[in-house]
């Protein structure tokens, strides 16, 4: 057929016309009545995979659900943002000159630095450069849930190694997991949804009884711990750490994360990795993000501040907590925890029902912000509990 919509002999190609392979496809009807047989069939693996979709709609309320910065990104990085030009868009990001920098803030070399597309992306990347089929990664459970979401996609096995019902880090099970199928130990520290963290003699000595494996450490939360093992990269030739911006950077829709570890293992990660899968709005804004240090030592303090005047007020409520080093806490709510959920939401306050996550049931994790939404956090909270007991009295 020729092209309808212009009847301009040629306008097929205008990018406002019917494509031709629409054309094409009315072609041949036959292939419309496909049976469901002859769709093409995705990797065994992942007709497997189990489908993740975090609840991202309508998120105008107080969002304490995702561990995000609660208020706003560095005014400095938003300065940049304003003066980025279309034309710039037009170029591939080039992310060599801001992995400089980021090693250089990081007190590492170059080599010893990607960028990568969140952490979630390293994640990915980690895992398809080094699982192959019978290996295992060792994953200490309840943590974040794209750690098994990408390792499902993989032909290695996880082996989860549950922690107890104080949910601290289960180092002794870990060890004894250890086996020479061990490719990569992935430890959350600070963990999420728990909040518990790994010392560091637990990991050296992780790091030391499992040479053959990749240990990743991944410190997303690194800005609300303070602690981390970055001092070891270039010494200790299996360590990979993950940072984040996502966090206390307040970047998390800009989507950047950091991988470090021994420059020999890096080309490796780079051989998998897109080179353009940093975008160069990210790029732009990143250097003015490092420099202004103390915007996000500013968060980290008042996040800290709020965190104690939260658990002080949950431990009022006589409700069980689990200690945490990083910004959310998690509560045991109990059978009710999903009338909890939505009584916050009604209240105009998002948090995060945990309990499908290994040893989590009824329990549900809340992020922490400031002073002052935290104070809205804890008058919605006593409103949602109170509902709850009087709900419990008349039954
Ligand atoms: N690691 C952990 C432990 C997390 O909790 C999260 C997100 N909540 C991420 C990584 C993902 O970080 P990013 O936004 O950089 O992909």
């Amino acid at each position: 057929m020729p092209n309808s919509s212009s009847g301009v002999k040629g306008a097929g190609f205008s990018p406002y016309a019917d494509s031709p392979q629409k054309e094409q496809w009315a072609l041949a009807p036959e292939a419309a009545n496909a049976s469901a047989a002859e769709i093409p069939a995705p990797r065994a693996r992942v007709q497997a995979m189990k489908e993740y979709h975090p609840p991202l709609g309508s998120r105008d309320s107080l969002r304490l659900d995702f561990n995000e910065n609660t208020v706003a990104c560095s005014p400095k990085v938003r300065e940049v943002l304003a003066a980025i030009s279309a034309g710039s868009l037009t170029r591939y990001p080039e992310r060599e000159p801001v992995e400089a920098l980021v090693a250089a803030h990081l007190g590492l070399k170059p080599e010893q630095v990607v960028l990568t597309n969140g952490v979630d992306e390293a994640i990915h990347v980690l895992f398809e450069t080094f699982l192959d089929s019978g290996d295992e990664l060792l994953l200490p459970v309840p943590t974040y849930t794209m750690y098994e979401v990408y390792a499902s996609a993989t032909d290695a096995r996880v082996i989860a190694i549950q922690a107890g019902d104080d949910l601290t880090f289960p180092h002794e099970r870990l060890l004894t997991a250890i086996s020479p199928r061990t490719k990569i130990i992935a430890i959350a520290n600070p963990n999420s949804p728990s909040g518990s963290v790994a010392t560091r003699a637990q990991l050296l000595e992780i790091l030391r009884r499992a040479p053959h494996a990749v240990v990743f450490v991944d410190e997303a939360y690194f800005h609300f711990h303070g602690e981390t093992l970055l001092d070891l990269i270039g010494v200790v030739p299996n360590l990979i750490v993950a940072r984040t911006f996502s966090k206390a950077y307040g970047l998390a829709g800009l989507r950047l994360g950091v991988l470090a570890g021994a420059a020999a293992l890096m080309p490796w990660i780079r051989r998998v990795l897109s080179p353009y899968s940093v975008n160069s709005l990210a790029l732009a804004c990143l250097p003015a993000a490092l420099e202004d240090q103390a915007y996000v030592n500013w968060y980290g303090s008042e996040v800290l501040a709020a965190r104690a005047e939260f658990e002080a007020a949950v431990d009022a409520a006589h409700i069980r907590r689990w200690s945490s080093r990083a910004n959310f806490v998690l509560v045991e709510i109990g059978p009710r925890h999903a009338e909890f959920v939505r009584l916050m939401r009604e209240a105009g306050v998002l948090v995060r029902d945990r309990s499908s996550d290994p040893g989590c049931d009824g329990r549900v994790r809340i992020t922490i912000g400031t002073r002052e939404q935290m104070r809205e956090a804890v008058t919605a909270l006593n409103r949602a509990l109170a509902a709850l007991r009087k709900g419990n009295l008349a039954q």
